[in-house]
């Protein structure tokens, strides 16, 4: 072999840290507070990422150690994302949202060196912190005042800012790191089983933001303001601080304030181009532009996943408040984002361009998809075989950490989604449904998305979340659970709603797909990490608690065969 002879040189987000202390030094970040905004410039964040090195060196943190936060979407949180890894310790974002008996499971299944926590989420930990024997302190975040009264409710705590003052006013000396070096560490949320930990590389979080920068992609350049609302812990908030402190863009972080009143503030305030966050998220924000006078237009490149993103969704942004919303595929195993939903924009925003639109998109660059059968052969490209969706490259996860016996997730170098999927002949992934959700109606499969998508885009409906239902004859049968417009119900009863929906949907979906069953419910159930609980609804059907049930007429066909049968009888 004749080697090439060019520069190996590292990839690693010391170079991120560089670029924000140098050439990127005046791109702004922007937190949102109680009492007002503060701003910090990219050099301002450096040199305090520079001063937290020093104080985790005064505190003895060693090559590797996991470092934990318990945060919102802040600046001390990005002082974080660059301090830690550059010193050569692990970031481990810690999901605030999750169940106490996860968190301590995390904690000491990581070994969490020091936690920096919040001081407005110093309650939520507070209780379990005797029992993080690995823990050697707890680190306060917030103004003196606040800080003070949390540091009282735990034991081993500091103060981040004073360690920051106690600090050298001087430059890190940043150790030499090596690119497959771990940079950061972030659970699944564990809907089945014990949580997984994802292990981050410094390559890994390079090359997928490298990846985000692209036009086809997030499309993130110098010039864009991003709203961070996808929370930075989970899954390094897609990679987009990442990718901010690479190309340069202002940073806009919401801290706690989630609400759509707060969000459409900021928004109009601060005029950020790209935005990421989940569908519900999304769907307040669209409720509260189309009743209060506000203007988001300068949103004009938007992300959104986490889970499907209804067509209806991104039409109604678009045509009514000038919002562009684009839709992105992934997961935590895979950093996360691995496809992106770009059709050609040259030509009519047709049908055919916005069934494109609603599809997960295309792999990203160095991402290779495949979709297989349960004999893991690889099915061809139609857009109509389902199958379980495979992936790899750089930046997918490849084991979990410390965990043996996970190998049944990994298919020979190929990561298994747990997602089942088509994919058409452009390439364009399309998710049908996660294989444990998938309904088996008379042998056939019923995706619960498509059809969640459909119920969605009738203008009563604010919500949908279709799932199984046992059933005798034909196995399992679509129950929809809805939240509907306020006052719907006082216009009519449910049994007319729900024929209504009927009927919205049947020129939509295939007859055997019509719900047999609604829940008009008062809200749908949200994981930690913002979507549909369908274990949940399902654990409360099961144990007869779901609220507003209303049948409807049973289709005449309950699967493909069956309505053959019925044709023919006709
Ligand atoms: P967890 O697995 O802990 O719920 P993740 O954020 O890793 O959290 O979830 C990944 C899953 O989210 C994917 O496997 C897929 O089922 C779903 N998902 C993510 N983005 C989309 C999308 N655009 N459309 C449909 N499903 C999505």
């Amino acid at each position: 072999m004749l080697e090439g002879l060019m520069q190996d040189y590292p990839l690693t987000l010391t170079h991120m840290l560089e670029r924000m202390r140098t050439i990127n030094r005046d791109a702004v970040v922007v937190t949102l507070g109680e009492h007002g905004r503060t701003r910090a410039t990219f050099a301002d964040v450096a040199a305090r990422s520079d001063r937290l090195a020093h104080a985790l060196r005064s505190l003895g943190v060693a090559d590797g150690a996991r470092i934990g936060t318990f945060a919102w979407n802040n600046q001390r949180h990005l002082e974080l994302y660059m301090a830690v890894p550059c010193s050569g310790a692990v970031l481990h974002t810690l999901n605030i949202r999750l169940a106490g008996h996860q968190l301590a499971y995390i904690i000491r299944h990581a070994e969490d060196d020091l936690i920096f926590v919040d001081a407005s989420l110093v309650e939520l930990l507070a209780p379990l912190a005797q029992e993080l024997a690995s823990v050697r302190h707890f680190i306060v975040m917030g103004e003196e005042e606040q800080a003070r009264a949390a540091i009282a409710q735990l034991p081993r705590a500091l103060h981040y800012e004073e360690l920051l003052a106690a600090a050298p006013d001087e430059p890190f000396d940043y150790p030499q790191l090596a690119e497959r070096q771990a940079a950061a560490l972030c659970y699944t949320s564990g809907t089945t089983g014990n949580p997984k930990g994802v292990l981050y590389s410094h390559r890994s979080i390079s090359l997928h933001s490298m990846a985000s920068l692209l036009r086809d992609a997030l499309g993130m350049g110098r010039e864009d303001r991003v709203l961070v609302v996808v929370p930075m812990f989970h899954a390094n908030a897609w990679g987009m601080p990442h990718a901010a402190a690479l190309c340069g863009a202002d940073l806009i972080l919401p801290d706690r304030f989630l609400q759509a009143e707060p969000l459409a503030a900021l928004i109009e305030s601060e005029r950020p181009t790209i935005m990421g966050c989940v569908p519900t998220i999304f769907q307040d924000l669209l409720r509260y532009a189309d009743t209060h006078d506000c203007d988001l237009a300068s949103l004009a490149n938007a992300a959104c996943g986490g889970s499907a993103v209804p067509r209806a969704l991104m039409e109604a942004f678009e045509e009514r408040h000038g919002v562009r919303i684009f839709q992105a595929w992934g997961m935590t195993e895979t950093s996360p984002v691995a496809t992106y939903a770009r059709p050609a924009e040259a030509g009519a925003h047709d049908d055919r361009y916005w069934q494109a639109r609603a599809k997960q998109g295309r792999a990203l660059p160095w991402v290779e998809a495949r979709i297989v059968d349960a004999d893991g052969r690889a099915l061809p490209w139609d857009g109509t075989s389902p199958g379980e969706l495979e992936v790899r490259g750089p930046w997918i996860a490849r084991h979990y950490f410390r965990e043996e016996g996970s190998e049944e997730r990994f298919d020979q170098g190929w990561l298994r989604t747990g997602d089942v999927a088509v994919i058409d002949s452009e390439g364009f992934v399309q998710i049908t449904d996660r294989a444990k959700d998938v309904i088996k109606s008379g042998g056939e499969w019923i995706s619960s998305v498509e059809l969640e998508n459909e119920v969605m885009a009738h203008p009563d409906v604010i919500e949908a979340a279709v799932i199984a239902k046992p059933d005798e004859r034909y196995d399992e049968r679509p129950l929809c659970c809805v939240v509907l417009r306020a006052g719907v119900l006082a216009e009519r009863p449910p049994e007319a709603v729900a024929a209504d929906l009927v009927a919205h949907l049947q020129d939509r979906v295939a007859r055997w797909w019509l719900p047999d069953e609604f829940a008009f419910v008062a809200e749908v159930p949200k994981t930690s990490v913002g979507k549909f609980d369908k274990k949940e609804l399902r654990r409360r059907l099961q144990e007869g608690s779901l609220e507003g049930r209303v049948t409807t007429k049973r289709p005449p066909a309950a699967g493909r065969a069956d309505m053959q049968e019925a044709q023919a009888q006709a």
